[in-house]
């Protein structure tokens, strides 16, 4: 099996393999609250858009905001009273055992399920009960699995497919001949930023390669990849690492530092608790449902209720 380390690229990837990469970065970039603006270059290469409303108080701001979020399923309450808020510029993991309640807490934020109680605010709106698509369309942005369809195309055709609210979607606008010039215009620039993603992610050598043949580690990419074309201000990860090798694992990291470092956001939803404290500079510790240690990675491994939730045999 080989991954994409071991592919010869040409070169011209414009990612470096900084020594600082894989370091939890600093929780004092308050900067970010005041006018902090994108990468110049990111902008240009990832079309992101720094849309940094500052907060009401000294803090930083905070992108996503859940309150008091509770889901029932029949007479299981899966998520009960969970508040919390992801500043921006962060990585923020969310942490806990099997069956603590963090992919349906991840699929409350991002419409997958409707809360029995609660809401989640994104950029200062409310977004509670929305479509995912919706969601999506509002920058916050989370990955999926690359479909059994999906599989049968190649990397690039799976890109070129990536959700976005582009205009050539609206069919009755393309045939108008106003508009035609556009949206090939559009289609262009598409086709450029997708080949830019591919290259940030060391996967442009592999976009002629079927989806199906991806290793683990590859379809993550891709998958991560495809969320990135969706010009978001933060993206929604559930295990992104399951069932990737240690090396890919590593890359897939530096990655998202380097990403977070451009003024990405991001949530990260994982059972593999050293992962989450070595990478993220705050960790919200879930356990039967509530929110049980919210705090930075060195308060939560003091904390005896966490330690205790992670032995208690339920893991
Ligand atoms: P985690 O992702 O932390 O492992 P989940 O959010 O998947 O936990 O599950 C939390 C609890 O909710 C578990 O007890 C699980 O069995 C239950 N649950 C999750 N989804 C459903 C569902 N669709 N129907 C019924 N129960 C569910
Ligand atoms: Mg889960």
């Amino acid at each position: 099996m080989s991954e994409t380390d071991e592919s010869a690229a040409d070169g011209s990837t414009p990612v470096e393999e900084t020594a600082t990469g894989a370091e939890p970065p600093s929780a004092e970039d308050d900067a970010a609250a005041g006018g902090s603006s994108p990468d110049p270059d990111l902008t240009d290469v990832m079309g992101a858009e720094a849309d940094t409303p500052a907060g009401d108080d000294g803090d930083r701001y905070a992108p996503l905001e859940v309150e008091g979020l509770r889901k029932e399923f029949g007479g299981i309450v899966a998520v009960d009273e969970v508040s919390f808020d992801v500043e921006e510029g962060t990585l923020t993991g969310l942490i806990g055992p099997n069956g603590a309640g963090k992919s349906t807490t991840f699929n409350l934020i991002t419409g997958m399920l409707d809360p029995t109680e609660g809401t989640v605010r994104f950029n200062g709106e409310e977004i509670t009960g929305l479509q995912p698509h919706e969601i999506s369309n509002r920058g916050l942005a989370r990955t999926f699995q690359i479909a059994r369809e999906l599989e049968e195309m190649t990397v690039l055709e799976n890109m070129m497919l990536a959700p976005k609210g582009q205009i050539g979607e609206s069919l009755w606008r393309s045939v108008m001949p106003v508009t035609r010039g556009s949206v090939r215009e559009q289609e262009t620039d598409q086709l450029e930023r997708v080949w830019e993603v591919l290259d940030f992610f060391e996967i442009d050598h592999l976009a002629q390669e079927y989806a199906g043949n991806l290793s683990g580690g590859q379809r993550k990419l891709l998958e991560m990849a495809r969320a990135l074309l969706t010009d978001p201000d933060m993206l929604l990860l559930d295990e992104p690492f399951a069932g990737v090798n240690p090396s890919l694992e590593k890359r897939l990291i530096e990655h998202i530092h380097e990403l977070r470092e451009r003024g990405y956001t991001f949530l990260i939803v994982e059972h593999d608790m050293d992962l989450i404290m070595n990478n993220c500079e705050r960790v919200i510790v879930m356990h039967q449902g509530r929110i049980l240690k919210d705090g930075t990675p060195a308060e939560i491994k003091e904390s005896e209720e966490v330690i205790e939730a992670y032995l208690g045999g339920e893991v």
